[in-house]
């Protein structure tokens, strides 16, 4: 194309998925959860009359944020619903990360993070992890534009006690935080329980892992009433209609069965914990996981060329390329059947 023209175009460096084969392969790449929705999720689907899509959806989906304000016990102005958690923080960026000051997030994290302070040109630093993967929280003492990690931190599956949020968010006290809890469910407590006490934090969810419905969309930031305001100023200035009715009616059922969530979350730590035992048996080391995946390598051999055996084997996992985390596989915990056939084909290969 011509420079001229190219000139004005606003570039952007793009975050990468991981694949999504569509053939019959055992899918451990992504972080998706290997059971269904709850069962009302079908029902409501089945149910559902093709009539109601003639209509623009609720712009406020105010049936999710209800659901979810009941199940976190906050109020309905503290919560915020969007298409997936990547809708909600990369709103997040673009609402609170406004200052030209420097915004903070750990060099091994969520790639996504960069992409978007790439595309909204927000400056970025990002303070190394320690030699053992962890998140140094001295590093986060600093003047900053704002600040997120994820917790459990991603690709590491190191979950933080809340004594450590705590720590972060009472040193930025004027600068936002924001907590990216994708996999706490698997982990343990969420820094919700902090939301009164700091009106510098923003927590975001999703729908994708412990509630099994990556393919339907859904995520959600909760703070206090201000903040949430401000997200929902700057969505109906971009999409005023983010949430179909499908995801809408099917979101309410996943949050009303708390039943089946919390069977579902158990079921996935269960087969984790017996996961780890099984990779250390093989050799690997890795950081003790409190996700749905395991970051894991083998010291005697080589992580790429792992990958490339497994995937020709039809055992998908992700790796990256990189100088800290080249030697590293991240596994998503499976049902107990696939992570056997994992480990069986691992067992055969590493001999
Ligand atoms: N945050 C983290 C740390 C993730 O790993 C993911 C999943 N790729 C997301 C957010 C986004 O998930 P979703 O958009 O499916 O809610």
């Amino acid at each position: 194309m011509r420079a001229e023209l190219l000139k004005n175009i606003r570039a952007a460096e793009p975050y990468v998925p991981g694949e999504q084969p569509r053939n019959k392969v055992i899918k451990l790449n992504t972080n998706e959860n290997p059971y269904p929705p709850a069962p009302g999720v079908g029902r409501v689907l089945r149910e559902m009359d093709a009539d109601c899509f003639r209509l623009y959806p609720d712009p406020t989906a105010g049936d999710l944020v209800n659901a979810l304000a009941d199940f976190y016990g906050v109020g309905e102005d503290q919560v915020f619903v969007g298409v997936g958690s990547d809708d909600v923080l990369s709103l997040c960026f673009l609402t609170f990360f406004n200052s030209g000051r420097p915004v903070l997030f750990p060099d091994i994290t969520y790639s996504f993070y960069k992409v978007w302070a790439g595309l909204y040109r927000i400056p970025y630093e990002c303070p190394e992890l320690d030699e053992n993967f962890r998140i140094v929280r001295e590093d986060y003492y600093r003047e900053n534009g704002g600040i997120i990690f994820p917790n459990p931190n991603a690709p590491t599956a190191i979950y933080e006690e809340l004594d450590f949020v705590e720590d972060i968010l009472s040193h930025n006290r004027d600068s936002i935080v924001i907590v990216d809890e994708a996999y706490v469910d698997f982990a343990g407590r969420s820094a919700m329980e902090l939301i009164d006490k700091y009106d510098n934090l923003i927590v975001v969810q999703t729908f994708s892992k412990a509630r099994s419905m990556a393919g339907m969309r859904i995520g959600y930031a909760v703070s206090n009433p201000e903040l949430i305001r401000c997200l929902n100023n700057v969505k109906y200035s971009f999409n005023s209609y983010t949430m179909s009715q499908a995801a809408i009616a099917c979101g309410v059922e996943a949050v009303k069965d708390r039943e089946y969530f919390e069977q579902g979350v158990r079921r996935i730590t269960e087969t984790r914990e017996w996961a780890k035992e099984e990779l250390a048996k093989l050799g690997f080391v890795f950081p003790d996981s409190k996700a749905n995946f395991i970051f894991a390598r083998h010291p005697e051999h080589d992580a790429g060329e792992l990958f490339e055996k497994l995937r020709a084997d039809g055992i998908f996992v992700r790796h990256w390329n990189g100088e800290k985390i080249g030697q590293y596989l991240r596994i998503t915990v499976g049902t107990r059947e696939e992570m056997q056939t994992l480990f069986d084909f691992l067992k055969k290969e590493l001999g």
